[in-house]
C-alpha cells in the first residue's frame, strides 16, 4: 500500500475501519524517510521507539473498540523549535544541541489526543531566523522539487517533508512567513492561522506578539481536520484567545463563492515578481469568478511599503530581548571564562550561528536608548497602521489574494551572501503576523520546469474558517498537489 500518498483522512479512516493498522501506516513512513532523508536532510531527530509504542497502544485501543480521535494512526512530524516530552529540542542552534524538554508543547498534546502519531522533529533556520532552512546547525534542507534550490524557511524542513511523502502532516511555526513560504516554494498547502487561535505554549519563541503555529498539509480538508484538533483555549497561554471555535471541517464542505467579495492586492511593483507567480494569481481570480465570487482591486500602501521596515524592527528588537535567556548559565550551551562577563560572551558568540547573532546586536541596538525612540517606537506606531488598513478592507470584502514571495524558490547558498536580499522577500508574508490575520498559502499549479506557483488568502482575524472555505474552492478549481516524484535525482 502506497501510504505515503494518501491524505491524513483517509489514512485515519483506514485505521478506525481496520483496513489497515497504525503500527504498518508508521513503519511504511518511517521507510520511507529513512530511505531518502540521506539526501533531503529534512528530518533532524527521527522518535522510532516512541512512535512505535504510540502505534501499539491505539492499534490496542481499536481491538478494544474505542473510539479514536481524528487523527487516528496519522504519522506528523513537527519543527524543532516544538518541546517534545523526552526527545531532543535544538531550533537547529548549537546552544540548544542538546536540550531535552521534559514536557510537550499544547500542540503536541493535541495532536496524540486526536490520535496523531510522533514520528520525530524537522530542520529549520536557527532559531526560526530566515527564509531558506540553510542557517542550521544540521546542514541545509533540499527542496523535494528542485534538489538544487531551498526549500523556504524557516519550517522548511515540514514543508519538505510533506512535498517528500514523508507524512501527510507537520506542523510548523510562522512569525513573518515561515509556515507559508516554505509551503508555496516545496508546493504544498500552508496556514498561519490568527493570532490567538492555537495555543503556543512548549514553543521556543521568535517574537511573542508575531509568533503563531499552524499545519502544512497537502490538501485544505487535511488542514481543515488539524484545526480543529489544534484550535482550542489553553489555560497555559493567555494570549490564546477563549471563543467557541466553529467546526473548521465543516466548513470547508462548500462548493462555490457565491455572495462572497475577493479583493486582490494591487500597488506593489509587478516588475518585482516572478510572471509565473502573478499569473497564478490571475488563473485564481478567473477560478473565484467562475465560483461566483465579486472580485475587486485594491492597493494597501503603508502593508506594502512599510511591512517589511516594521517587521524588522519589532521582531529583531524582540528577538534580542527574548534570546538573552540563552547567556551560557540556565540553558544550553555554555563556555568557560575568566568573569562572568567573558563566560557569556563566548558562550553566545560560540552557542549562536552568524544570521542570529547578527539579529540580536541589529536587534539590541534598536532598543538602545535613542534609537528605541527612532526606531522601536515608530515602527509599533506603523504596525497599527498597517493593522488599521486591513481591517478597513474587511469590513466590506471577504478575502485579499496577493503573492507569498515574491520569486519561485531560490537556488542554494543566498543566506552568507546577503541577509538584506533575503529579508525584502518577506515583503508580502509579514503583514499578516503584523496583523494578526489568518493566511494561507495556496499551490496553484507548477511551472514548466516544476517549479510551484501559488497564492496567498488572508483574511479578517478569527475568520479563520471561512478563509479555509474560500481555499478549499480555489482548490477544488487548481487540484491539490500530489507528493514530489523522488525518483529523480537518485533521491529513490
Ligand atoms: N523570514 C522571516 C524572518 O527571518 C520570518 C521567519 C519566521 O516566520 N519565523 O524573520
Amino acid at each position: 500500500m502506497e501510504f505515503y500518498k494518501l491524505s491524513a483522512k483517509e489514512i485515519a479512516d483506514g485505521v478506525r475501519g481496520k483496513k489497515w493498522t497504525a503500527k504498518e501506516v508508521l513503519t511504511s513512513f518511517l521507510t520511507r524517510i529513512k530511505t531518502c532523508d540521506s539526501k533531503l536532510n529534512a528530518v533532524v531527530t527521527l522518535c522510532e521507539k516512541n512512535a512505535h509504542e504510540d502505534a501499539k497502544k491505539l492499534d490496542e485501543a481499536i481491538a478494544r473498540g474505542e473510539t479514536l480521535g481524528l487523527l487516528a494512526g496519522v504519522p506528523f512530524l513537527v519543527k524543532d523549535n516544538f518541546c517534545t516530552d523526552g526527545i531532543r529540542t535544538t531550533c537547529a542552534s548549537k546552544m540548544l544541541h542538546d536540550w531535552i524538554p521534559s514536557y510537550d508543547a499544547t500542540a503536541i498534546k493535541n495532536m496524540k489526543m486526536a490520535g496523531a502519531i510522533l514520528m520525530g522533529k524537522t530542520n529549520m533556520d536557527e532559531f526560526a531566523m530566515g527564509n531558506t532552512t540553510e542557517s542550521s546547525i544540521f546542514g541545509p534542507t533540499l527542496n523535494p522539487r528542485d534538489l538544487t534550490r531551498v526549500p523556504g524557511g524557516s519550517s522548511g524542513g515540514s514543508a519538505a517533508a510533506v512535498a517528500a511523502g514523508y507524512c501527510p502532516i507537520a506542523l510548523g511555526s510562522d512569525t513573518g512567513g515561515s509556515i507559508r513560504q516554505p509551503a508555496a516554494f516545496c508546493g504544498v498547502q500552508g496556514m498561519k492561522p490568527s493570532y490567538g487561535q492555537i495555543s503556543r505554549y512548549g514553543i521556543v519563541g521568535y517574537v511573542s506578539s508575531l509568533d503563531q503555529i499552524g499545519p502544512i498539509t497537502r490538501n485544505i480538508n487535511d488542514m481543515a481536520i488539524v484545526m480543529d484538533v489544534l484550535a482550542k483555549a489553553d489555560e497555559n497561554d493567555s494570549t490564546c484567545d477563549a471563543y467557541d471555535r466553529p467546526s473548521f471541517s465543516a466548513a470547508v464542505k462548500k462548493t462555490d463563492l457565491k455572495g462572497k467579495k475577493i479583493a486582490v492586492l494591487t500597488g506593489f511593483d509587478k516588475e518585482c515578481v516572478d510572471k509565473s507567480l502573478l499569473d497564478a494569481i490571475n488563473t485564481t481570480v478567473q477560478f473565484c469568478c467562475e465560483a461566483g465570487a465579486e472580485i475587486i482591486e485594491v492597493n494597501l500602501p503603508t502593508a506594502n511599503k512599510h511591512a517589511v521596515a516594521c517587521y524588522y524592527m519589532i521582531a529583531l528588537g524582540d528577538a534580542s530581548s527574548k534570546l538573552a535567556c540563552y547567556d551560557g548559565m540556565r540553558y544550553g550551551y555554555h563556555e568557560d571564562g575568566k568573569n562572568l562577563f567573558e563566560m557569556y560572551k563566548k558562550s553566545r558568540n560560540k552557542g549562536f550561528g552568524n544570521e542570529v547573532r547578527r539579529r540580536i546586536l541589529i536587534g539590541t541596538c534598536i532598543l538602545t536608548r535613542g534609537y528605541y525612540e527612532n526606531y522601536y517606537v515608530p515602527a509599533v506606531k506603523v504596525r497599527q497602521m498597517i493593522a488599521d488598513e486591513y481591517a478597513d478592507l474587511f469590513k466590506t470584502v471577504d478575502a485579499l489574494i496577493c503573492p507569498i514571495s515574491p520569486t519561485l524558490p531560490y537556488k542554494k547558498g543566498y543566506v552568507e551572501d546577503d541577509s538584506a536580499t533575503i529579508y525584502l522577500r518577506d515583503v508580502f508574508t509579514s503583514t499578516a503576523n503584523l496583523a494578526g490575520l489568518p493566511s494561507i498559502s495556496l499551490n496553484v499549479g507548477f511551472t514548466p520546469e516544476g517549479l510551484p506557483t501559488n497564492i496567498q488568502l488572508l483574511g479578517p482575524r478569527f475568520d479563520d474558517e471561512n478563509l479555509l472555505s474560500i481555499a478549499s474552492v480555489i482548490e477544488n478549481y487548481a487540484g491539490s498537489p500530489s507528493v514530489a516524484d523522488l525518483s529523480v535525482e537518485g533521491v529513490l
